[in-house]
């Protein structure tokens, strides 16, 4: 897919769109989206891949019941796109670990470990951002920073 200059709202809501056939009717979406941020170049269907990897783990974090909140944000000379949930957080001894490829904790066949491995590798590798994530019972949140500028990359 080519490098292309793109709104990330428009990849957001193509991947909720998708999304709303798996989410559970006690979920509820919530959708806080700065429009004025500027377009950025990007590979779009990589960044979609990231998007629908961490609403995945947000919903399967949450289960039947909670809000999921994709919001846009600018810092600095930084897109921020954040993915929260409601669910009940991520353990604070797994934290360090769940970057890496292959670490799960959900069944086997129904979690990979690769979601955010690969999400990390797309941001961080392919468009010079970062992934970061901060998480209390409750409240999770994994936001992932995009440069606007090329300095800023
Ligand atoms: P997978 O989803 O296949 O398990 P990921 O790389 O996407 O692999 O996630 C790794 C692990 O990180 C998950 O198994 C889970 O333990 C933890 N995790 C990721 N996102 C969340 C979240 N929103 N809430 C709680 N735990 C999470
Ligand atoms: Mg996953």
């Amino acid at each position: 897919a080519p490098f292309q200059v793109v709104d990330v709202h428009d990849l957001l809501d193509a991947t909720l769109v998708m999304l709303k056939a798996r989410k559970p009717a006690g979920v509820e979406l919530v959708r806080e989206y700065d429009r004025s941020l500027p377009p950025v170049p990007a590979y779009a269907a990589e960044l979609n891949q990231v998007w629908t990897n961490l609403i995945d783990n947000a919903l399967a974090a949450m289960g039947e019941r909670g809000v999921l909140t994709v919001r846009t944000s600018r810092s600095d000379d930084h897109l921020v796109v954040e993915v929260a949930d409601t669910g009940p957080g991520i353990p604070p001894e797994i934290r360090p670990r769940i970057f890496e490829p292959f670490f799960t904790t959900k069944p086997v066949g129904s979690g990979t470990g690769l979601g955010l491995d690969i999400s990390y590798r797309i941001v961080a590798h392919k468009h010079h951002g970062d992934i970061r994530v901060e998480s209390a019972p409750g409240a999770t949140v994994f936001r992932v920073l995009l440069p606007l500028t090329a300095e800023a990359s």
